[in-house]
């Protein structure tokens, strides 16, 4: 544990991880800046709490790092290649990210520090986790679902509440600024092309992803549909005996989880002399039963099963999982046609993912791409589209992808990036929608062209659904 006492400590960033660091931080003796790059309003406002406590704030100027810095901590979305940080490796000064903090302060006020069973990917994490919980929850220990939703790691771990065991989402930044963190074991859901703005390169990117496998007890799960991730554990430096643990949607070898004749199968976790697959649960028992998010499911219960977990469990608790908001949430059925927002689809490598769950499609997309191409993404579903409803600041690649891929799919452009294109979208994608059809919001692209947040855009699209339910009914 650290001694924070007269610690100089300079906190980047106000915000929902700065904030709480900052105060963290003061309450244990140290003497804490906090620096912003940001000077408006609610900044100023943000700054006067902190200054009555006694915290020192610095707003408009995040770049210059205060002389007597004996550590920084940063929120986790400043990109690295900051003048600050710079500053910070020149004096020799350590960086630790909101993860970082939150391992280094467990335990410290006289709590049991709890394992920690991490995950993260790039999609799915969210998901995995909450579904990780709701297994530890079914086997009766304390947990809870910490990170992205829910629960902060500060909270979680200064929080009053004992946990037996903390099921938390790793993102690809917290990572980065995490070097101490030793999880129990450890998930990679999958790696696809993401964030390389903030990385500067896959390998980056993947080198931040694999640092969560650092230094893990029991197993380090990885997906063999994936092998990205197999490398990624086998680059990494873990504790004598621990394995390495495979999930599959086909038949599982050994050390794996997979699926067989629609049951969730374990041959990693069963005793020695007991040579067959232990069952876990029925693939219907995932809420909704996606290819992708079997694979959720195999990745939670490898981490469940890792940490001592017994099958009932497992079942139990992947029953009772349900699927958060804007993420394949199925909004109505009006006639015979299905209304399913994935909204959360924010990436072409999430879209593949729901695009894969259903036979005939009626897409709805578009937004901001983020430097993606959609080539690949249109090959891949170009049979299964019935037609697509395009939308947003980038919708003319989708629809060039479109053009050169699938050319007898009719397209709809509808030419606009105001809030109200939803409802139309929604009308169009009606027409063009037959019978058994799924008219799908998975944009691929995100959404702050036309929508403050996934969030937002989601709710018009139920909004402009249940709107058309209520006409017809
Ligand atoms: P994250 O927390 O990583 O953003 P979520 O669980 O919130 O992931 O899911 C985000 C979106 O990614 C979902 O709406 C779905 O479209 C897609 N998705 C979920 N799981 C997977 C997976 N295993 N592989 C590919 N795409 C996925």
């Amino acid at each position: 544990t650290v001694d924070w006492q007269g610690k100089h400590v300079t906190v980047a960033g106000l915000g929902v991880s700065g904030i709480p660091a900052a105060r963290a931080l003061h309450e244990r003796g140290a003497l804490v800046t906090v620096v912003n790059d940001g000077d408006d309003e609610r900044a100023r406002a943000q700054a006067a709490e902190l200054e009555a406590l006694g915290i020192t704030v610095r707003l408009g100027d995040g770049a210059t790092l205060p002389p007597s810095t004996e550590l920084v901590v940063t929120a986790p979305g400043w990109q690295p290649d900051k003048p600050l940080f710079l500053a910070a490796a020149e004096a020799g000064v350590p960086v630790w990210g909101d993860v970082e903090l939150a391992w280094r302060l467990r335990g410290d006020n006289g709590k049991k520090a709890a394992p920690w069973l991490a995950v993260t990917g790039t999609n799915g994490k969210t998901t995995t986790v909450r579904m990780l919980a709701s297994i530890l929850e079914a086997a009766g220990l304390r947990t809870a679902a910490v990170g992205n939703i829910g629960v902060s790691l500060l909270d979680a771990v200064l929080g009053d509440t004992e946990y037996d065991v903390l099921a938390v989402e790793l993102s690809s930044y917290q990572l980065h600024w995490a070097p101490s963190l030793r999880a129990h074991s450890a998930a990679v859901l999958n790696l696809a092309p993401d964030h390389l703005d903030w990385h500067g390169s896959m390998e980056a990117y993947a080198a931040d992803k694999g640092r969560v496998y650092e230094g893990n007890t029991v197993a380090c799960v990885y997906n063999v549909a994936d092998p990205a991730t197999e490398d990624l554990v086998r680059e990494a430096d873990v504790e004598e005996g621990c394995r390495a643990i495979g999930f599959t949607l086909g038949a599982p070898g050994p050390s794996q989880l997979g699926v067989v004749d629609g049951i969730l199968v374990d041959r990693a976790f069963v005793a020695n002399r007991q040579k067959q697959a232990q069952e876990l649960a029925e693939v219907s028992d995932v809420d909704p039963p996606a290819p992708h998010n079997i694979a959720n499911a195999l990745a939670a219960a490898a981490l469940a099963r890792a940490f001592g977990v017994e099958p009932a469990a497992v079942r139990d608790g992947l029953r009772a999982f349900r699927p958060d908001a804007h993420r394949i949430e199925h909004v109505a059925d009006i006639g015979e046609v299905a209304y399913v927002d994935d909204s959360k689809a924010t990436n072409t490598h999430a879209t593949e993912a729901s695009l894969a769950a259903y036979d005939s499609i009626v897409w709805i997309a578009g937004g901001l791409a983020k430097g993606a191409t959609f080539d690949e993404l249109v090959i891949g579903a170009a049979k299964r589209l019935r037609g697509v409803v395009l939308m947003g600041a980038d919708r003319a690649l989708i629809h060039e992808a479109l053009t050169r891929h699938a050319p007898e799919v009719p397209v709809v452009d509808l030419d606009r990036t105001d809030t109200g294109a939803m409802s139309e979208a929604v009308a169009r994608a009606a027409e063009l929608a037959r019978p058994g059809d799924t008219v799908l919001l998975a944009p691929a692209c995100a959404s702050m062209d036309m929508f403050t947040n996934y969030n937002k855009r989601g709710e018009a699209f139920a909004d402009a659904v249940r709107a058309r339910a209520d006409e017809s009914a």
